[in-house]
């Protein structure tokens, strides 16, 4: 086993910016897991699967293979060997991707892959289950959040740099709902591991919480 960071949080916390920059810093390897359950959930739409489904989703998650790779300091999600990278980014493939992950069959499958990996390096994880479930015996622990509304205003401005076409007020519903969702699943629900640390980076910088992080390392 080798040293492991786990930050867990809502989405739009900004789990992802701060897990790559503490990667960068202490040179581990950085492990999105939310990136696998989006590539489960591409492949759950195109199989035209109704979330509601469940008996189906457990059939249908066991023909996706979802790998990673590295290029370039980036991870790489591959699904049956197609680089799904640039296609898991949408509201649409996270809306689904936040109701397969209820399903067990699908979490077994995708937590055996994330603790395979974590088992071969150094790593920083992040998700919403990783200090709880994944990597109970994680060196640091992170619980990372936000106010809803300033969650919503970040993922608003990276979608419209991306030329996406949004509404404020929709993505903070979609992520309220979301976190419902998420906080309220039978089978690992987001949650705060009782030796994770909190941070609220409502009113904090990115480099301000990546030092925190880096600080609890020492
Ligand atoms: O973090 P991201 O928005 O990419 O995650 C998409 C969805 O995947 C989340 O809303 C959550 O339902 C699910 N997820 C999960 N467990 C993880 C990571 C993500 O259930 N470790």
């Amino acid at each position: 086993m080798g040293y492991s960071i786990a930050i867990d949080g809502p989405a739009g916390a900004g789990k992802s910016t701060i897990a790559k920059m503490v990667a960068k810093q202490k040179q581990f390897i950085y492990i999105d897991t939310g990136a696998m359950y989006r590539a489960m959930a591409l492949y759950l739409l195109r199989n035209k699967i109704d979330p509601k489904e469940q008996d189906k989703i457990s059939d249908k998650c066991k023909d996706a293979d979802i790998t990673i790779e590295y290029a370039n300091g980036e991870q790489v999600v591959f699904l049956n060997g197609e680089n799904v990278n640039a296609l898991i980014r949408t509201e649409e493939v996270g809306n689904m991707a936040s109701t397969s992950s209820v399903n067990a069959d699908v979490r077994k499958q995708l937590v055996e892959l994330q603790q395979k990996l974590a088992k071969s390096a150094d790593v920083v994880m992040d998700g919403r289950d990783i200090g709880t479930c994944v990597l109970p015996g994680a060196d640091v622990k992170v619980y990372l959040t936000a106010d809803s509304r300033v969650r919503a205003k970040r993922r608003f401005e990276e979608l419209t740099k991306k030329g996406e076409p949004c509404d404020l007020d929709k993505i903070e519903q979609d992520i309220i709902e979301r976190d419902e969702r998420d906080m309220n699943r039978e089978i690992s629900p987001l949650r705060q591991a009782e030796d994770a640390v909190l941070i609220d980076s409502s009113a904090m910088t990115i480099e301000e919480v990546a030092q925190t992080i880096l600080n609890l390392c020492d």
